[in-house]
């Protein structure tokens, strides 16, 4: 996704939008791996202030991710809005590299940036739904599904302990 803002930066004030759809590859991250299952499809408004361009943009797409309680494949959406703001190298002072997105040519490309804000979307864990009873902690069948004979009983790890010392243990 490269944008050209030739165009835009001729007059201050100005505004122009791009669109994008198109299925990244997919995003290695530790061992899980992001698989796009539709097209990542980005809106971006960008406003040329004078001294940089502002971006306003909105993404959405689906991704295939495990559950983190019972291992099943599901598709999560996303859909989020961002802000940017990108500064032509011309007029970046030192102490602005390192923190603000410089380009240096008229025409630019914005996959990174886009993919660093849909990184900020995701969950610690992906969970597939509020209720997934995930899987059976002692024969590991997927208790959404199947129900097992064995009496495995949550207990909170407090009551635990206070059974044990009940117990005499
Ligand atoms: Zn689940
Ligand atoms: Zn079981």
């Amino acid at each position: 996704m490269k944008i050209n803002v030739a165009q835009l930066r001729k007059s201050e004030g100005s505004t122009e939008r791009f669109q994008f759809s198109e299925i990244p590859t997919p995003i290695e991250m530790g061992k899980e791996k992001l698989v796009f299952q539709t097209p990542l499809n980005v809106q971006i408004d960008l406003i040329n202030t004078g001294k940089s361009l502002l971006v306003n943009g909105q993404a959405n797409t689906i991704i295939a991710v495990n559950c983190s309680r019972c291992l099943k494949e599901f598709p999560y959406n996303l859909d989020f809005k961002f802000e940017d703001e990108w500064i032509p190298a011309e007029h970046s002072s030192l102490d602005e590299e390192g923190t603000a997105l410089i380009f240096e040519k008229d025409e630019f490309s914005i996959d990174e940036r886009i993919l660093e804000h849909l990184l900020l979307q995701l969950p610690m864990r992906f969970i597939c739904s509020p209720d997934c009873k995930g899987l059976c902690s002692k024969c590991g069948v997927d208790r959404n599904n199947t129900e097992c004979d064995c009496t495995s009983v949550d207990i909170d790890p407090r009551m635990e302990r206070l059974s044990k010392w009940n117990k005499g243990v």
